[in-house]
């Protein structure tokens, strides 16, 4: 993958993602601002999948080292409460660099510029709370990023170089060109399986996958006794499968497996899927600078 992604990802602790390509930080759980230091600063976009505490237990603290800069987007989700209460108290509890964060609610189908040219950001729907309706507001979201290129119109791209740039400087460069919208990544945030159509065309999917297999998943680890829901190696693969995605990258593994177990469970999922993608995996406890240096767990 041609991507500078740093994370961290244990369930229940903390999940974080830097995608430094971007400037763009998803979810601000504990230790991310401990972890990378002054490049907070160099970061525009924070967008926060939804307000559970291991997203957004580090956030104050990523507010106040990043306002100390100047102003940035602070994306949310637009429904629940919590969101508010945490606006409000950013404020009283630290007025000066507070003040800088563009609290955003954020609705399925919206749109973000992350600044960097054509590099932008889109929301959509997913389900993590079991009562979070459809016809409200969304409790949670997952983020596409999209890299819009100006692509030559067909018309003029059997023409020789030299005649394509005559054309350019005489007519301007929008008049041969067309942008072309790429999906480069899309991103699950915690909850079900997402639907396999969103992720069609992604370079890379980066699904949640908290439970290695269906038998382990107990209802009260998962949190359904307070109505959050979450997928399983399985459920996630096979949104890469129907996909067709080249690239995944498993996260917010539960912490109660081993790397050994973990490892297992990826690679024998994936072969029994007859999976056609490469398949990496953030593992709970540690933190990865930049993910896709090491080797995937699983090749087609
Ligand atoms: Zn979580
Ligand atoms: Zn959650």
């Amino acid at each position: 993958m041609q991507l500078q992604l740093a994370m961290h990802s244990s369930p229940r602790f903390s999940t974080w993602l830097w995608f430094n390509d971007w400037k763009l930080q998803i979810d601000a759980g504990d230790g991310v601002s401990q972890q990378l230091g002054y490049k907070i600063r160099k970061i525009d976009t924070f967008l926060m999948t939804h307000s559970h505490r291991d997203h957004i237990g580090g956030l104050l603290q990523v507010i106040n080292q990043r306002g100390e800069a100047g102003g940035f987007l602070l994306g949310h989700p637009a429904g629940g409460r919590s969101w508010r209460e945490m606006e409000n108290f950013a404020l009283k509890f630290n007025p000066g660099s507070s003040k800088s964060a563009m609290w955003k609610p954020l609705e399925e189908g919206d749109w973000l510029d992350s600044g960097v040219e054509g590099r932008l950001i889109q929301c959509f729907r997913t389900r993590h709370y079991a009562d979070d309706l459809p016809q409200n507001a969304p409790r949670s979201l997952g983020f596409q990023l999209i890299w819009r290129k100006n692509k030559l119109l067909a018309e003029f791209a059997s023409l020789p170089q030299k005649e394509i740039t005559e054309l350019a400087l005489s007519r301007g460069r929008e008049a041969i060109t067309a942008p072309v919208d790429e999906k480069w990544v899309t991103i699950s945030g915690d909850g079900c399986p997402i639907n396999a159509e969103i992720a069609r065309g992604s370079q890379l999917l980066v699904h949640e996958a908290t439970f290695l297999s269906p038998d382990d998943y107990d209802a009260e680890a998962a949190g359904d006794d307070v109505g959050h829901v979450h997928s399983t190696v399985l459920q996630a693969l096979s949104v890469a499968r129907e996909a067709q995605v080249p690239n995944v990258l498993l996260y917010h593994i539960s912490t109660r497996y081993t790397d050994q177990e973990i490892r297992e469970a990826i690679r024998g999922v994936a072969t029994e899927l007859g999976l056609k993608a490469k398949v990496w995996a953030a593992l709970p406890r540690r933190v990865y600078f930049d993910v896709f240096r090491e080797r995937p767990l699983f090749e087609p």
